[in-house]
């Protein structure tokens, strides 16, 4: 019987959240700052309003500050541009963190778009993905960042392996694709369109699931000793994978929950101390 490794992301998110404490405490030292994130939440979705708290508490544990903004579900583009520009502008915020979805009256980039370069901690706007794709400083995107961290952790070489990417969403699949490759993976993306995505699946050596359909990754499209890295998370904590039949023939596969969902909060509150960091004149990485 195959028995995979369980990647754990439990255990690599704490590892990069004692990095991120160690990096505040000296910019504590040196500075006398608080490093502080800012949680902009529009309108009262449960899932959002439980997201946000969470990046708060976990800030807060690695001794940031966090601060809350909540606008009503009725907010204009306008009122919410004019409101993280005030963010952006103040000395004392070190990263916006922006929730998605904003309800559909906004226009969810132009809102994106108005965090400065240097505040975007959760690597969101068009200039951090351009310098993520050029190699470039900047933040990567918070959940594909967070993936790198258990690619890291685990020790997988991504050099000259095929990685398939299913997703090409610009939060997700598309910044994945792009760290992969700075990696000097060979990288297929899949989406709606694609034609055969079993038969491009099954020539993976890693597989990267970020499509939002529950147990859509089928067991027998893994590869014997592929890396699967499930990104999903559907309702009932059911990741994009089959785990069960995936396990089957994985060498590595990530857990829904416990896999890239923690790693995802913990690279936004590293990329949060890296931003405080540099914005302090600090050469803390
Ligand atoms: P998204 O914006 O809805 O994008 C989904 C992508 O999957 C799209 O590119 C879409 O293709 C593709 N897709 C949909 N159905 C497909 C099919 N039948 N065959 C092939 N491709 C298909 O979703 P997302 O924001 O990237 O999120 C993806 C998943 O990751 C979700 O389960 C979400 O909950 C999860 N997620 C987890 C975290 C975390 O912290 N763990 C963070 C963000 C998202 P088209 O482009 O052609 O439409």
């Amino acid at each position: 019987m195959n028995t995979p490794t369980i990647i754990d992301g439990k255990k690599v998110s704490a590892e990069v959240q004692q990095q991120a404490a160690d990096r505040v405490k000296k910019i504590i030292e040196k500075t006398g700052v608080t490093p502080c994130l800012v949680t902009v939440l529009v309108g009262s979705d449960p899932a959002s309003v439980t997201y946000t708290r969470m990046k708060r508490k976990r800030c807060e544990a690695v001794g940031m500050k966090s601060m809350k903004v909540e606008l009503p579900e009725e907010t204009t583009t306008e009122q919410l541009l004019a409101k993280i520009k005030e963010l952006g502008d103040d000395p004392a915020i070190h990263g916006i963190l922006l929730q998605h979805p904003v309800p559909s009256q906004i226009d969810e980039r132009a809102a994106f778009e108005a965090i400065p370069a240097a505040k975007d901690v959760d690597g969101v706007t068009i200039a951090s993905f351009g310098a993520m794709a050029f190699d470039l400083p900047g933040f990567g995107c918070a959940t594909p960042a967070g993936i790198i961290d258990l690619i890291d952790a685990y020790d997988i070489d991504c050099n000259g392996k095929h990685a398939v990417v299913i997703g090409r969403s610009p939060i997700l699949g598309k910044p994945m694709a792009m760290m992969l490759l700075s990696r000097h993976a060979t990288v297929t993306i899949c989406h709606s369109r694609t034609t055969d995505l079993p038969g491009l699946v099954k020539q993976a050596d890693i597989i990267v699931a970020a499509v939002g359909r529950p147990n859509f990754v089928q067991g027998d499209w893994v590869k014997p000793g592929a890396i699967v890295i499930d990104a999903g998370y559907n309702p009932g904590n059911i990741g994009d994978c089959d785990y069960e039949a995936c396990a089957k023939n994985a060498s590595m596969i990530t857990p829904v929950p416990g896999g890239v969902g923690p790693t995802t909060i913990a690279a936004l509150i590293n990329q949060t101390s890296i931003g405080a960091a540099r914005q302090l004149g600090l050469d803390l990485e």
